[in-house]
């Protein structure tokens, strides 16, 4: 086994070669600014490489994620990404993305205790007890995963809308839009959530709306 990892260290020089190959004077670019027009809030799963999957290059995506893409009132290291993205960056779109089969969300459905992480899913568990009513009324378990994947994103979309750095953006008249979507490890497409909101004023409706959306798809009728 290699300790200084060198095969990275490989793999990244033929990646700078090809970049450049491909656009030369890409890197030199980049140093001069980012401006990137999106901020995403995703999943720190591996499968799911935000960059890649919208098919952006770098510079073009701000990016933070954690486990099972959780917005917390009180989580600096969010709150501090979506100040700069908002304030400095002047992104125009928030995307919080879910994905299907997230272990996170399994974990905080199944009440499994994985270790100091169960204290974040809490955030997730909070989601479940609310919904638990008519997520209840899922008998199979992965279609209850597969809806508590899209409400976590809901919920979650919702606690971004409610941060301070969106609520004062959209008060100075700052075009930020949040959404909610979820990827599916299956076929590596986006789904969105239609939890769209583009001021204060629309993040009631946007929410019943998405959320009956998601009530529609699993328990039609
Ligand atoms: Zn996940």
């Amino acid at each position: 086994m290699s300790q200084n990892l060198q095969e990275l260290f490989d793999r990244n020089q033929q990646w700078a070669d090809a970049t450049e190959a491909r656009e030369p004077g890409f890197f030199t670019r980049l140093l001069k600014q980012q401006s990137p027009q999106y901020l995403w809030i995703g999943c720190a799963d591996s499968r799911v490489p935000a960059n890649e999957l919208v098919n952006l290059l770098p510079g073009e995506l701000f990016v933070h994620r954690n486990v099972a893409n959780v917005v917390v009132h009180s989580d600096l290291n969010c709150l501090s990404v979506m100040q700069f993205a908002i304030d400095e960056l002047k992104v125009k779109h928030i995307m919080v993305v879910g994905h299907s089969g997230c272990g996170g969300v399994k974990a905080a459905l199944t009440d499994a205790r994985v270790g100091l992480v169960d204290n974040w899913l809490r955030h997730v568990q909070d989601v479940r007890n609310k919904h638990w009513p008519w997520l209840s009324s899922l008998t199979e378990q992965p279609r209850q995963m597969d809806a508590l994947c899209e409400l976590n994103v809901l919920e979650q979309a919702l606690n971004a809308c409610q941060t301070t750095v969106v609520r004062d953006a959209w008060l100075r008249g700052q075009q930020v839009v949040v959404h909610g979507w979820v990827y599916g490890l299956h076929n590596g497409l986006l789904k969105d959530m239609n939890m769209t909101v583009a001021n204060a004023a629309e993040v009631d409706e946007a929410y019943a709306r998405a959320l009956d959306g998601i009530k529609g798809r699993y328990s039609p009728g």
